[in-house]
């Protein structure tokens, strides 16, 4: 058993947009704090249409919303995945969970941007920037020795053995994070956290993702 599907035959699509007035309907006060003066304005953050494997080895199209200088690495990333076969459960706003990231995770949705602190302390997460993307909570659970979230990851706590939509170290998931340049959760000493990746480096311009800012920004704190 390996992490991944069959490749799909059909062709990758997405879409990059400014967030739709609809979506941002949905978003405001959800997800999206406007009073907060740390929360990214509309024009800082993109709405995006990904395609993506289905686990019973179909297709389907999600949404996510991810900084706006991210969206053209994320669709990259969404291509590799789909090139690869490696399916994602759901890909949905965290807004069509009350903006709960556990509720999120328990039902194994994929997401993106969500203004909201690191569980339990004050420190803003990268999620509220919409430069951290989770993927398959329940396959790649947040893990220390004492403690896995969501709970329904239990039977994903065995990493060595590998089923559809798991991420690991070595592996083909973890390769693609390592060539475009996301941090993994995986990697961290603190806690496993294999469902989390995040953009920690600095925004710049690349000729495969011509995201064309070369501003620099203050490292977010985790
Ligand atoms: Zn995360």
């Amino acid at each position: 058993m390996t992490a991944l599907l069959a490749p799909p035959t059909d062709p990758f699509t997405a879409s990059i947009a400014t967030v739709p007035p609809a979506v941002r309907a949905r978003m405001d006060g959800v997800s999206w704090h406007g009073e907060q003066p740390l929360c990214p304005r509309w024009d800082d953050l993109a709405y995006l249409r990904l395609s993506h494997v289905t686990f019973d080895g179909g297709v389907a199209e999600g949404e996510l919303v991810v900084a706006a200088k991210l969206a053209a690495r994320t669709v990259e990333l969404f291509r590799r995945l789909w090139s690869l076969g490696f399916p994602i459960r759901s890909l949905r706003l965290v807004d069509d969970f009350a903006a709960s990231d556990d509720a999120s995770m328990s039902a194994d949705n994929s997401s993106a941007f969500n203004f909201r602190f690191v569980a339990g302390m004050k420190l803003l997460s990268q999620h509220a920037l919409g430069r951290a993307i989770d993927l398959n909570p329940v396959e790649n659970p947040w893990r220390k020795p004492t403690r896995i979230v969501p709970d329904e990851g239990r039977a994903f706590a065995d990493r060595q053995l590998i089923r559809p939509g798991m991420i690991v170290r070595p592996g083909p998931v973890v390769a693609v994070f390592d060539e475009l340049g996301w941090e993994w959760g995986g990697d961290w000493l603190h806690a496993f956290d294999d469902h989390h990746i995040v953009w920690s480096r600095r925004y710049r311009s690349d000729a495969v993702c011509a995201i064309g800012s070369t501003t620099p920004i203050a490292r977010p704190i985790t």
